[in-house]
């Protein structure tokens, strides 16, 4: 059976005081939750923190550079993250594409450095409002998950996480209809299927991403290509948070 895994990017929020007592709340409750992997992507400088003070939640982050080391003023690299307490990494979150200018290369890199250094990939796709309202969704996530992801092996893409997060729902309140997200991540899974076959397809977590909350959170879990949330604005409070993570 797939992973549940619900996930908190917390962006660029909270000071540490603060990032380490999310963490250790969000940890303790976890204790008592069956069956649902959770996961928190707090800033980097944060990543010690979080990771030395909590046992059963993951910590990962939300960027990193590709290359292994040298002159790259102000970058951190993924042998550093993985030293720090990381075990995943964020990879093609839209705000880093757009507002980064994070090409289909760029993430390629990010994608095979995080393999090669066995920090889990949690990548993320999705369309832009203008390309949902000309009907072109699946040509355009198809293209992501092609440029960036499927020239991976089997057994490394087995391994990594997909977030499906169409960029109108990202911090806007707007949140994809069940409907809309199920029809997506059944699209990806068949994708993935093409490539690798319906195995793999059926082993891979495809995450729903985009104005999640602990209202729609259930309906949306329910759907049966969502396994589970990558979660935004809604990860900075314990109580809402878990309440998130209970809702399968
Ligand atoms: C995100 O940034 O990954 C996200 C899903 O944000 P929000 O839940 O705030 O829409």
């Amino acid at each position: 059976m797939r992973k549940r895994i619900v996930a908190g990017n917390w962006k660029m929020n909270l000071l540490s005081a603060e990032a380490s007592k999310l963490a250790k709340e969000i940890d303790h409750e976890a204790k008592s939750v069956n069956g649902v992997e959770v996961m928190v992507f707090p800033p980097s400088l944060f990543v010690p923190t979080v990771a030395g003070n909590t046992s059963v939640i993951k910590t990962g982050v939300q960027n990193f550079y590709p290359l292994e080391s040298g002159a790259f003023t102000g970058e951190v690299s993924i042998a550093q993250i993985k030293d720090s307490g990381a075990t995943w990494a964020l990879i093609g979150h839209s705000e880093r594409r757009a507002i980064f200018n994070e090409t289909e290369e760029l993430l390629k890199e990010k994608v095979d450095a995080a393999v090669k250094h066995e920090i889990g990939v949690m990548f993320c796709c999705g369309e832009p409002l203008e390309i949902r309202e000309i009907g072109e969704e699946n040509v355009y996530v198809k293209k992501q998950l092609q440029d960036s992801l499927f020239h991976l092996t089997s057994e490394e893409i087995k391994k990594c996480v997909i977030a499906y997060e169409p960029v109108w729902a990202i911090g806007t309140g707007r949140t994809a209809t069940s409907q809309q997200a199920e029809d997506m991540h059944r699209e990806i899974r068949s994708w993935i299927a093409e490539v690798y076959g319906n195995e793999t397809a059926d082993q891979i977590s495809i995450l729903y991403g985009g104005s999640c909350n602990a209202s729609n959170a259930a309906e949306l879990f329910a759907c049966p290509n969502v396994d589970g949330g990558l979660i935004g604005g809604a990860s900075l409070r314990t109580d809402i948070f878990m309440a998130i993570v209970k809702s399968f």
